[in-house]
């Protein structure tokens, strides 16, 4: 569903992708390359779940040690 979601608004809409090229949102105009837009959405949601990782790798470091001492 990448290539229909709204970039500006977030708004997901299989309306909103017009032909298999343009992109535009029914919901606030927003219009581009669907292609290009696609990619920007996974390399968002790419950089959301790479940041989710290194949060909880961060957490498991930060556990408390005091049953080895
Ligand atoms: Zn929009």
């Amino acid at each position: 569903n990448t290539s229909r979601t709204c970039p500006k608004c977030g708004h997901i809409s299989k309306d909103n992708r017009k032909t298999q090229a343009v992109f535009c949102c029914k919901s606030c105009g927003y219009t581009a390359n669907a292609d290009e837009n696609a990619a920007k959405n996974i390399l968002r949601e790419g950089l959301s779940r790479l940041a989710q990782e290194v949060n909880s790798k961060r957490s498991q470091h930060c556990e408390p040690t005091e049953a080895e001492q």
